[in-house]
C-alpha cells in the first residue's frame, strides 16, 4: 500500500452491496451493441456452462462454469445495480 491505493478490503462494503441484489434486476449495457436490457431479458443457453446473451445483439454477456467446487464467471458489459432505498 502506498499514498495511491489501499487493498481491496477498503471496497468490502460497496461490493457486498453490489453482490446482494437479486441478479436478474441489474441492467447491463451491452459492450457490442450499447443496448441497455435488465439480465432478465437476456437469453439463457445451457451446454458445458451457461451462458446469458443480449437479447439484441446475441453477443455473450455473462458466461459461468463449475469448476470443481466453484462457479466462474465472466461478465461482459457494463452492470447498474440500483441501490436499495
Ligand atoms: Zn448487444
Amino acid at each position: 500500500m502506498d499514498d495511491q491505493h489501499t487493498d481491496g478490503n477498503a471496497m468490502a462494503g460497496l461490493l457486498a452491496e453490489v453482490l446482494a441484489v437479486d441478479a436478474t434486476s441489474i441492467v447491463r449495457r451491452c459492450h457490442s451493441c450499447g443496448a441497455e436490457r435488465p439480465m432478465a431479458d437476456h437469453r439463457a443457453y445451457h451446454g458445458a456452462g451457461a451462458v446469458l446473451r443480449c437479447p439484441e445483439c446475441e453477443d455473450v454477456a455473462v458466461r459461468v462454469v463449475t469448476v470443481g467446487a466453484s462457479l466462474v464467471v465472466e461478465p461482459r458489459g457494463t452492470f447498474t445495480v440500483a441501490r436499495a432505498s
